[in-house]
Order: structure tokens, then sequence, then C-alpha cells
């Protein structure tokens, strides 16, 4: 069977048959156009995963391209936007076809659930490597960036926080869990739930929000430093699945849930006179803690009130 040539590919695998009213041109010309609602700007952000970096080497290519562009799609939500579509720099070993077929019915079906349509991208050959650029729109003074956090709110996690540490540890063989923990924990690991809706509900109620990507500690540094401010974790308030809870000790489930990344969930800061109402409108935010005068991110728990030490978090390039 002749090997396919790039435009038959992407004719193939990557042009979606249908897409909303807002893509006046999408996958085929030299760039797509989309309108962004009046009011309105831009919103972007880039995520490139390698394989055997950010998802093993053997994992299913529908699962990969569902988490590639979950984990995009996650910082819109951080930023209280809404998708407008998202373009793929695909970088492929070799013209696999069942492979090909399966990452494009994940990428395909993704897109569709989270209303993020794929409108262009880029097609070269080399270690499997994918970059996803995504758009999205929001007013620009309600967009929920890091800098807005103040003395006096209340900091919210979106759910629970360690899963995805442990679904890493269970796919790289570091952890052996039950079965059907296992599969739990490897969907969530693949199909993390983007809260869009959230981030676009927080629009002029958060003062500042993150996506968990790099570890609790470790990405609320970041607010903190960029608003000026400390903030104090309730550590027992954080929440923990019970998946993870029953696998793990306190101890361990904790220490996972602040310093595990791969979560994806929303961490945010809100006005304390916010709180009924964010209780009583999305079921699934915990308050964890408070915003006080002061550098940096102190948790708390039974033996007391500790500064976190240094970076907590992932990073690809650390100081040796
Ligand atoms: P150009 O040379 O103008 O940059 P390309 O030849 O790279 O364009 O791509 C042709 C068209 O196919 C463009 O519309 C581009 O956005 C789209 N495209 C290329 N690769 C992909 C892909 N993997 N998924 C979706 N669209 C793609
Ligand atoms: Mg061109």
């Amino acid at each position: 069977m002749p090997v396919l040539d790039e435009f038959s590919l992407i004719q193939r695998f990557f042009t979606p048959t249908v897409s909303p009213a807002s893509v006046l041109l999408g996958v085929g010309d030299d760039c797509a156009l989309l309108t962004v609602p009046p009011g309105e700007v831009l919103a972007v952000s880039i995520d490139t995963q390698v394989s055997g970096v950010h998802f093993p080497v053997d994992a299913e290519a529908g699962a990969v391209a569902s988490r590639v562009l979950r984990c995009a799609v996650s910082d819109l939500a951080a930023m209280g936007a809404a998708p407008l579509g998202f373009t793929i720099a695909l970088t492929l070993p070799a013209v696999d076809e069942a492979w090909l077929s399966n990452f494009s019915e994940g990428l395909l079906n993704t897109a569709q659930t989270l209303q993020c349509p794929l409108v262009g991208g880029d097609t070269t050959r080399g270690p499997l490597c994918i970059s996803v650029q995504v758009h999205g729109s929001v007013p620009p003074t309600h967009a929920l960036r890091r800098d807005g956090a103040q003395v006096g709110d209340v900091v919210w996690v979106s759910g629970s926080l360690g899963d995805g540490a442990a679904a890493l540890a269970v796919l790289e063989g570091r952890l052996s869990v039950p079965m059907d923990a296992a599969a739990w924990l490897k969907n969530r690991f693949y199909q993390p739930g983007i809260d869009i809706d959230l981030g676009v509900a927080l629009r002029g109620v958060a003062t500042a929000c993150i996506d968990v990507s790099d570890g609790l500690l470790a990405d609320f540094g970041h607010i903190a430093r960029a608003s000026g401010v400390a903030a104090e974790i309730d550590v027992a308030t954080v929440p923990i699945s019970p998946v993870w809870a029953t696998i793990a000790g306190t101890t361990q489930a904790r220490q996972w849930a602040l310093t595990g990344g791969d979560d994806y969930r929303l961490c945010f800061t809100a006005p304390a006179s916010a709180q009924a109402a964010l209780c009583a409108a999305h079921h699934s935010v915990m308050p964890i803690g408070r915003i006080v005068a002061g550098q940096g991110v102190f948790v708390r728990d039974e033996n007391g009130m500790r500064p976190v030490a240094g970076p907590a978090g992932f990073q690809h390039f650390s100081a040796r």
C-alpha cells in the first residue's frame, strides 16, 4: 500500500467535517479565520508534549490526543476564556495509518466535547512530538490573571489533587495498585476534566486563577508572586479522591496532592464574600486556604504552619 502523502493525510485525518459558525475558514488555507466576539480579546496559549517525557512511548494514540488537547484547553479555562479553536503541530516518526486513525478519532472527539474545533496545523517528520495552540476569547477586564489575589481572599481548588501524579507513577511502573484503581487513574491522566464552564463562571468573581499542572504549591507560588501576597494552605482541607485516599496513607496522599502535577484542576482566589455563592453554584469547588500579607506559600497541618521551601513542582530545566 503506498504511503499517504502529506496533503492526503491532512485531508483524511485532520479535516473536521463540521465546525461552529465562528470558524469563518478552517483547515486548508494559509491561515484559519476566526471570529472574536465583539468587546472580547484573544487568549492564546501553546503546549507541547513529547513522547517519553509527557506520556509513555507506548501510549495509545487516541488517549495521547485527548490528553494533549485537554491540557492545552486547560490554560483557556484558567484564564476564564471560552474556546474558539486550536491548531496542532504534529511531528511523526512515520506515517502509520492505524496510529493516525486512532489519534484523529481521539483528537476530533475531544475537540467536539470541549467545543474547541481544529482549525489548522503543521505536519512534519521526526521523533513523536505534539504541540497544540489554543485560541479563546474573554472580555479583557474579566480575564482571570495571576496577579489579582488580594489579602483576605479565600483560596479555592476545583477538585481532587494528587490523582495525576499517582496515575503517572502507575503508568511508569513505580506504583502498583488494584486494577480498577489503575483504570480510574489512567482515565484521569488521559482525560483530565477541563473546567471551561467554571472558568467562564468565575469571570468577575475570581481575583486570580491558575490551572494546576506542575503541583498545587508550585503553581500557587506563581499567583502569590505575581500578586505580591502570601498564601496559607490548610493541608487537611485539600480534596483527595476516594481512589487515591484508599491507595495511599494520609501522609503520601497529602504530599502528592500538594506537589504532584498533571491534575489540571483550577486553583483560584475570590473575596470571602463570594464563598456562599461559590459553594452553592459549584459543588466540586473547595476552600483550601487564604491570602495574607507577605510573601510565599505556607502550609498548615497538625504540626503547625511552615513555609514551602524552594520550587515544589516539576521543572524541565532545573539548576543542579
Ligand atoms: P502552509 O505551507 O501554507 O503553512 P501546510 O502545507 O503546512 O500550509 O498545510 C496546509 C493546510 O493544512 C493548512 O491549512 C494547515 O493549517 C493545515 N494542516 C497541516 N497539518 C495539519 C494537521 N496536522 N492538522 C490540521 N491541519 C493541518
Ligand atoms: Mg501558506
